[in-house]
């Protein structure tokens, strides 16, 4: 029979107390505690798997939530903890993925593009069509300026320093590729990545 990481915990806490409390001599008293033992905090809760989003370690993450399923309350991470089954980290996390439920919950964390018109003090939320086609149109014109095909020399160089390109930790090998293919055939040079941040 296959038993589940949350099955396997219930059954250990209430064995933990049954057995606790036989050793003591009161053998009768062990099956009534065992069935007084609160359920695992977790066991009604949506368990999913997935990645630190911080660096490129990539430690897998369960994250826990409640809510969804009726409809009736709105879906919300209650914990979020390492994932013993993962190949990379074995259930452990450094104390930012240890925290990443703060991060989850920041009121300041960002969740669509942010505009700050010219001259204004504050940003405003717009479309990721706005947003895409803004940062298309600056880099265009930015690299028609400033696109240096030849040095002093004449030797062809090819390049781009006035942009830089950012990428992230948090994407498969095969996204990487890509950020980086489409970062150098514009010619950029500056190509950073949070992981060495
Ligand atoms: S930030 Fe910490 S928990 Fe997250 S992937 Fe990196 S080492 Fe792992």
């Amino acid at each position: 029979m296959a038993v589940t990481r949350r099955q396997f915990m219930k059954v250990s806490a209430a064995g933990l107390a049954a057995s606790s409390v036989g050793a003591l001599g009161f053998a009768g008293a062990g099956d009534a505690l065992a069935a007084g033992v609160r359920p695992f905090k977790l066991e009604r809760a949506t368990e999913t798997r997935n990645t630190c989003p911080y660096c490129s370690v990539s430690c897998g993450v369960l994250i826990y939530s409640m809510g969804d399923k009726s409809k009736n309350a709105k879906s919300s991470i209650i914990h979020i903890e390492g994932d013993p089954d993962h190949p990379v980290s074995r259930g452990t996390l450094c104390p930012r993925g240890a925290a990443a439920l703060d991060f989850v919950k920041s009121p300041l964390r960002l969740k669509y593009p942010m505009h700050r018109k010219p001259g204004s003090e504050k940003f405003e939320r717009v479309t990721w069509d706005f947003a895409l086609d803004r940062i298309a149109t600056l880099m265009k014109d930015d690299r028609d300026k400033n696109f240096i095909a030849k040095n002093r020399d004449g030797v062809t160089v090819n390049r781009w320093l006035t942009t830089g390109f950012f990428g992230t930790s948090a994407q498969s090998n095969e996204a990487g590729y890509l950020v980086y293919k489409l970062a150098r055939s514009t010619g950029i040079l500056a190509l950073e990545n949070q992981a060495r941040i």
